[in-house]
């Protein structure tokens, strides 16, 4: 749809890094309008994982088909900001944009082994961010480790104007300390995010990185946030639903493509965005105006915002309880190999892939996958902490000592 677009004006957040000097090399892939969790469906083709050419990963699969014709296979960055987690993990630059909704930074940068951070919703301006649903998404950040995620946030932080959503205190620059005590710290694992569908690999990490802070004095205590279960399918009505709304401005009239049918307005606009939305797109337009439909308003949108707030309590109360940060799974396992992924039904697929970071965007709070070891293949696998609403800079500071 935005093939060959020029925007006229910049992102408040690309304004705000080149002002402070950065260069910025380019503009990196992601899955059509950041819808995703895979990075494959993108216009210019799926994303590849740069560990799909890590020589021990190589060789296992090696090992695996036993020496047979020479493997094609890659392996998938997540997504939907993968293009951005892959530049960072291959080296080639020093920091890259995302975009969080349910989960963008924090999914691939898991899969990359890099750091991806949502801040807190409203820490940094949405101007210029193509919105998929206004009242989730913040830009966020992939890095290679958490003192780069704080400097660029520390660039990036602070009330704009034209978003009316950022907070309007002055921010005070992101600076970690260089050591950190824990043993005054209380750290929540909620009990939900123990799902079936979580790998051996990822669970027995997660309970190392518990013990890990347990042995320096943390206090860790099992939490419960029990709206959990619904948080998929509320997220999917309301992401469908401002999805619908949102996507109503690519008409063919003032952005990007449009179809040469011109039979009347009416066959323009359907052509028009017929040709120029992929599946998962048009999908998510059908599905989203099916619940906003008259008929269906209360039952579907309106409930989902009813459990949105349910489950943006959970949190409240876990963290009015005493706990300071919250350590989960970033994802449910390593990163899949493409064919794995296209093979099964990718887009449940996805959405059951978001179970723990969808819940962070409805409640606004911020959140960051940290690399913390190898799998058996070779694999990078994230953890992930959530923190209290616009305490990022407590986040990042956990997260820093832990890394
Ligand atoms: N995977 C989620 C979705 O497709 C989240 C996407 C995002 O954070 N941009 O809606």
């Amino acid at each position: 749809m935005l093939k060959g677009y020029v925007p006229p004006y910049n992102a408040t957040v690309v304004q705000k890094l080149l002002d402070q000097g950065a260069l910025l090399m380019g503009k990196t892939n992601l899955d059509e309008f950041a819808m995703g969790s895979g990075s494959t469906d993108g216009i210019f083709g799926p994303v590849k994982n740069p560990w799909s050419y890590s020589k021990q990963y190589r060789e296992k699969r090696k090992q695996k088909s036993h020496g047979e014709n020479e493997d094609s296979d890659w392996l998938i960055t997540g997504g939907s900001s993968g293009g951005s987690a892959a530049a960072v993990s291959a080296f080639t630059c020093f920091a890259a944009l995302g975009s969080d909704t349910g989960g963008s930074t924090r999914n691939p940068a898991a899969h990359c082994g890099v750091v991806g951070l949502k801040p807190s919703y409203g820490l940094v301006s949405r101007h210029g961010l193509i919105p998929l649903v206004n009242s989730m998404d913040v830009p966020g950040t992939l890095t290679r480790c958490v003192d780069d995620a704080a400097t660029v946030l520390g660039i990036l932080a602070g009330h704009d104007p034209k978003d009316s959503t950022t907070i309007q205190d002055p921010v005070k620059p992101f600076t970690l300390p260089s050591l950190t005590d824990v043993s005054k710290l209380c750290i929540g694992i909620p009990k939900e995010y123990l799902t079936p569908a979580l790998s051996s690999e990822v669970r027995s990490l997660w309970s190392k990185a518990a013990n890990l802070f347990e042995s320096e004095g943390a206090k860790v205590i099992e939490v419960s946030l029990p709206h959990t279960s619904y948080s998929i399918v509320c997220y999917h009505v309301l992401c469908t639903s401002e999805v619908a709304s949102n996507m109503a401005r690519f008409d063919g009239l003032e952005y990007g493509h449009r179809c040469d049918t011109d039979v009347s307005t009416e066959a323009m606009y359907a052509a028009t965005r017929r040709e120029g939305f992929n599946d998962v797109v048009r999908e998510r337009i059908l599905s989203g105006n099916f619940f906003l439909l008259k008929e269906n308003y209360e039952n579907y949108f309106v409930k989902a915002q009813k459990v949105r707030r349910l489950i943006a309590r959970d949190f409240v109360n876990v963290f009015n309880s005493g706990v300071d940060v919250l350590l989960t799974p970033t994802t449910l396992s390593e990163a899949v190999p493409h064919t794995e992924f296209i093979r099964e039904d990718n887009r449940t697929r996805s959405a059951q892939n978001d179970i723990f970071t969808q819940a962070v965007n409805m409640a606004g709070l911020p959140a960051v996958s940290v690399p913390m070891a190898l799998s058996s293949q070779g694999l990078p696998i994230g953890l992930q902490f959530i923190g209290r609403a616009f305490c990022d800079q407590q986040l990042l500071t956990v997260a820093k000592w832990f890394e």
